[in-house]
């Protein structure tokens, strides 16, 4: 039986964060600028704490300024969108990051549009999401970015794909789509009301699932040859109370159909991380032309 390559996430956003190293050095040296991200943490989530730690080391193994905020699970909206203005204020940041979920008390939409647009280094804020629909220069969301570079890996050319994206949120679904229409795919965006979704799927060339189902798609669903990646980060528990990461696609099942597949873990998980260095030297380099 054939089997799909893989596509290492691990490797390539190994490899991207090399040149960002590389061209943080340079801009150091060039501007005496040092790119700043600032990462703020309201609340002690175990999985964000994990995320928000894991950006701090990447940031400074970059060679970039690290400024992590670690705010009690009871801030009010009022402080963290006084911090948020303070940020957006301070010359040696060029990139804010909100760790999501917020606490109940705090509008989500409210803070993430306090953020200046320029420093928005997540591109959740409205003109970015904007920015990227009308084709204008802007933060590109980081894990729809991660996808769109995977994908290229094992296709550079994308033009006239028949692509389907299972899932509409606005981090992922949404904007990896847009990144998908600007490659020149057919884009379809499926969702929870979508009919025969089995059929839907059969079309792609290229899915991305983005669903938050563990092992959803079927590998009969899947068209021979088809290059997947799949966002899905979902734990199961398994019989000796230990538990497994695994994707929205069933795996063991696509690999044995797909042309190529991300894992799960060490797809686009390390993607996203390194997209977010990109955003954050973009951000720097833009700030000060
Ligand atoms: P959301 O819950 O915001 O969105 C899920 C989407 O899946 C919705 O659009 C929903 O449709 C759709 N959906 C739900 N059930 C079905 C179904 N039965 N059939 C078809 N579509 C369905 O999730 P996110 O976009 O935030 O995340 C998706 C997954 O990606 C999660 O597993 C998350 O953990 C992971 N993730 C991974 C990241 C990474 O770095 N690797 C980063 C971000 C997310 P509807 O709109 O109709 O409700």
């Amino acid at each position: 039986m054939t089997r799909a390559q893989l596509i290492d996430g691990k490797v390539i956003a190994l490899e991207l964060r090399k040149k960002i190293r590389e061209e943080t050095a340079a801009l150091i040296k060039q501007h005496d600028v040092k790119p700043g991200l600032a990462v703020v943490l309201v609340g002690e989530d175990p999985a964000s704490s994990v995320y928000v730690r894991n950006k701090g080391i990447a940031t400074k193994k970059a060679g970039m300024e690290s400024f992590t905020h670690q705010l009690p699970a009871d801030t009010s909206e009022r402080d963290l969108l006084q911090l948020v203005a303070q940020l957006n204020q301070d010359a040696s940041v060029h990139g804010i990051l909100v760790q999501l979920p917020l606490p109940k008390q705090i509008d989500t939409d409210k803070v993430l549009q306090a953020i200046d647009p320029d420093k928005d280094v997540d591109g959740f804020h409205p003109i970015n999401a904007g920015r990227l629909m009308t084709g204008q220069p802007g933060h590109v969301p980081c894990t729809p970015k991660g996808c769109v570079m995977l994908a290229k890996s094992v296709l550079p050319d994308l033009t006239g794909l028949e692509a389907v994206v299972v899932g509409r949120s606005n981090i992922v679904g949404k904007p990896v789509a847009q990144l998908l229409l600007n490659e020149n795919c057919t884009v379809t965006i499926a969702h929870s009301r979508t009919k025969d979704l089995a059929s839907v799927i059969q079309r792609a060339d290229l899915l991305i699932a983005a669903v938050g189902l563990p092992e959803f798609i079927r590998g009969d669903w899947i068209k021979p040859g088809a290059c997947i990646i799949d966002v899905g980060i979902n734990r199961i528990d398994l019989e000796d109370s230990k538990t497994r990461l695994v994707g929205d696609v069933a795996f063991n099942e696509a690999v044995a159909v797909a042309g190529s597949i991300t894992p799960v873990p060490g797809g686009v998980g390390p993607m996203t991380i390194a997209m977010l260095l990109v955003n954050t030297l973009d951000a720097a380099k833009r700030q000060i032309r």
